[in-house]
């Protein structure tokens, strides 16, 4: 089943890996920053459900301005009263691949890419949404798109959270979220 995947990367794509990155986000709201690495950034997208490996379960994820590749190792504690205050946990990491050009493809609006995580694997899909979708987030200006597990060996079909409930710690410290509350302070 792993050579299927492998045979698409190689049809279809360059062998340059991108970092790819979650950090969960407990700042007002509890959310998951799921970040890819392109032209020498991280494109960013807020979950607030976060990620489900779950093939049937689409997550709102909201796009949001790109970040340095540096703040990608970040994990610790932004002081209260700053953008994000809150702790930040490397929830994932590793590296993906497009499966067409990425930057016709974010432009089309569907991006279809390769994800090796050490907790995200297998094929995935962010498709954005009609720009006046009311998602309930407030304004209609933010770029609202869907994070969409694609039915292969990687995805678990009934799953919806539990890879959130189980996978709690740390994939650089391996610490929880009040861990690294209680330690940064
Ligand atoms: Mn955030």
């Amino acid at each position: 089943m792993q050579m299927k995947i492998e045979k698409k990367i190689s049809k279809k794509t360059s062998v340059k890996k991108l970092r790819y990155l979650i950090q969960k986000h407990e700042a007002s709201h509890l959310h998951y920053d799921f970040r890819l690495e392109l032209d020498g950034v991280l494109k960013s997208w807020a979950i607030a459900k976060g990620p489900s490996i779950d093939s049937h379960v689409k997550r709102l994820a909201i796009e949001v301005e790109d970040h340095p590749l540096d703040y990608g190792n970040f994990e610790g504690v932004i002081p209260q009263g700053n953008y994000g205050g809150g702790t930040v946990m490397l929830w994932d990491k590793g590296t993906w691949q497009p499966l067409e050009n990425p930057h016709k493809q974010l432009e089309s609006g569907k991006l279809s890419f390769i994800l090796h995580g050490q907790r995200l694997q297998g094929e995935w899909s962010l498709v954005l949404m009609r720009k006046d979708y009311d998602s309930g987030y407030g304004s209609g200006n933010r770029n609202n798109w869907l994070l969409i597990k694609k039915d292969d060996e990687f995805a678990k079909n009934g799953d919806e959270d539990k890879i959130l409930q189980t996978q709690f710690t740390s994939v650089k410290t391996g610490r929880k979220m009040d861990e690294i509350a209680k330690e940064e302070k």
